[in-house]
C-alpha cells in the first residue's frame, strides 16, 4: 500500500490532536474535523504519572491545573484511608488540556476544521454539515459518543458505562474516591483549578441513570457540594467487555480508529487519556512506517491484553469477598494498615501496576502485608 496523501482525522479530542500534531509534524498532509474544537468534554481530567512520564509536555507548561497529592478513599458505610500519592497526579479542565493539543495540531502544520461530519461514504467522502471532504485515509477519534457504527467502538449497553456529574465552581485539594455496595464503578471529586468535576460512574446494566443520580446527590450532600451554583453533565464511557476487547477491530483497508472511538479505557478505573495518547501515537507511527496493518497488534501487544484482564476481574473487585469481607473493604483496610500493600495502591494510581501482574504481586506479597496488619492492630491496642 502506498503512503496516504490526505489524512483525515473526525474528532479533535486527546486522540485526534495528538495524532494530527505527530502525523502533520512528520510531513504528512493533514485535516482535523471537529464539531467543536476546544470544549469542556465530560471528564475528571486526572492524568497519572504513566501519561506524565511518556508525554513530558503534559506536565512541563504554565497551563492552569491541579496538582494533587491527597487522595480520601472509602466504601459507603464501611472503612476510609486517606494517604499521599508518591507520584501526584495533575487535573486539567478539558477545555484547556484540548486546547493545548489542538495548539500543537496547529503548530506542527495540521488543517483545523470546524465541521460537524454527518456521514462517511465510500472511497473516504466526508459530508460535513456545511461542505463535503475527500481523503486517502481515515482516522476514527469521535470519543465515546462517535455515530460511526463499524469503526472500532462496538456500541452495545454491555460495552458501555454511564456517568454523570458536575462541574462544582471552589477549590479543594484532595481527591475523593467513594466506592458503594452494589455500584459497579464509583464516585469521584477532582479538583481542578477553580472548580471540581465531581460524578458517578456506573454499568446501566445493574441500574438505571436516575438510581446513579440519587446516589451522586446523596454523595454531595454529604460533601456540602451544592448542584444549585454547578453545571450538570453526563457522557458515556468506553467499559469494554473482556470477548469485546478480544475481538476489538480497530484498523481496517484505510481507516483506524484511536482513543474512545475504540473503546480503549480502563474497565475499572476509567482511565482513557493514557490510552487516547498512546493509542494516536502507535497510529502514527504505524501510518508513517506504512504499516497499518499491524497497529491493533501494537495496541494489543501494549495494553490490549491488560485491559482485557481488567474487564475479566472488574465485576470481582467491585462486588467479590475476600477474607470474609467484600474485595473493597478489604482493599481500603490494607491500604490504612500495610506499607506494602499501600505501595501497590500507590502503583496503581501511577499506572505503573498493570493487571496482569497485579495477582502475582499480591499473592506474593501476601505473608508480610497480614503480618504488617496483625502488627498495625497490636500497634492500636497497645496504645
Ligand atoms: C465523566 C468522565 C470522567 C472521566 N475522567 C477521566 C480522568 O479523570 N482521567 C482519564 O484519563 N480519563 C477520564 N475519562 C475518559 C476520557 O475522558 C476519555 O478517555 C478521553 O476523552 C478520550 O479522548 P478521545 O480523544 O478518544 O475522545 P474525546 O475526548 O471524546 O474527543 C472526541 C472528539 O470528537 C468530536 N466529535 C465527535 N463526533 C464528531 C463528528 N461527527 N464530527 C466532528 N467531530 C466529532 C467531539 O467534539 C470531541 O471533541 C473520563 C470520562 C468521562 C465520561
Amino acid at each position: 500500500m502506498s503512503a496516504p496523501a490526505n489524512i483525515a482525522i473526525v474528532g479533535g479530542g486527546p486522540a485526534g490532536a495528538f495524532a494530527a500534531s505527530l502525523l502533520a509534524g512528520a510531513g504528512r498532509n493533514v485535516t482535523l474535523f471537529d464539531e467543536r474544537m476546544a470544549w469542556e468534554k465530560p471528564c475528571g481530567g486526572g492524568l497519572t504519572a504513566k501519561a506524565l512520564d511518556r508525554y513530558p509536555f503534559l506536565r512541563d507548561n504554565l497551563q492552569p491545573k491541579k496538582i494533587v497529592r491527597r487522595v480520601e478513599m472509602s466504601l459507603l458505610g464501611g472503612p476510609r484511608v486517606h494517604f499521599d500519592l508518591r507520584d501526584p497526579v495533575y487535573v486539567y479542565s478539558r477545555h484547556t488540556l484540548n486546547q493545548m493539543l489542538l495548539d500543537r495540531a496547529s503548530a506542527a502544520g495540521a488543517r483545523l476544521v470546524q465541521e460537524r461530519i454527518t456521514s462517511i461514504e465510500p472511497n473516504w467522502k466526508l459530508r460535513g454539515t456545511h461542505e463535503t471532504y475527500a481523503a486517502d485515509f481515515l482516522v476514527i477519534a469521535s470519543g465515546a459518543r462517535t455515530p460511526f457504527s463499524g469503526f472500532g467502538l462496538p456500541q452495545s449497553q454491555a460495552d458501555t458505562s454511564m456517568t454523570l456529574g458536575y462541574f462544582v465552581p471552589g477549590a479543594r485539594d484532595t481527591m475523593d474516591l467513594e466506592f458503594q455496595p452494589g455500584l459497579e464503578g464509583y464516585l469521584w471529586i477532582f479538583p481542578r483549578d477553580t472548580h471540581a468535576s465531581v460524578g458517578i460512574c456506573g454499568t446501566l446494566l445493574r441500574e438505571p441513570s436516575s438510581k446513579m443520580k440519587e446516589r451522586l446527590h446523596d454523595y454531595m450532600r454529604r460533601h456540602q457540594l451544592q448542584t444549585e451554583s454547578a453545571r450538570f453533565y453526563s457522557h458515556r464511557l468506553p467499559a469494554l467487555r473482556r470477548e469485546s476487547l478480544h475481538n476489538l477491530r480497530a484498523a481496517g483497508e484505510n481507516w483506524a480508529a484511536a482513543g474512545d472511538a475504540a473503546g480503549l479505557v480502563d474497565p475499572i478505573t476509567g482511565e482513557g487519556l493514557f490510552y487516547a495518547l498512546r493509542s494516536a501515537e502507535l497510529l502514527a507511527d504505524a501510518i508513517k512506517g506504512n504499516r497499518v496493518a499491524e497497529y491493533p497488534r501494537a495496541l494489543r501487544n501494549e495494553f490490549g491484553r491488560d485491559l482485557e484482564f481488567g474487564a475479566r476481574i472488574a465485576p470481582r473487585f467491585f462486588h467479590g469477598n475476600f477474607l470474609g469481607a467484600s474485595v473493597l473493604a478489604r482493599m481500603i483496610q490494607f491500604t490504612a494498615r500495610s506499607a506494602t500493600y499501600s505501595a501497590l495502591i500507590q502503583d496503581l494510581f501511577a499506572g505503573s501496576q498493570g493487571y496482569l501482574g497485579l495477582k502475582r504481586r499480591l499473592y506474593k506479597n501476601l505473608g508480610r502485608t497480614l503480618g504488617e496488619i496483625a502488627a498495625s492492630f497490636f500497634r492500636t491496642t497497645s496504645r
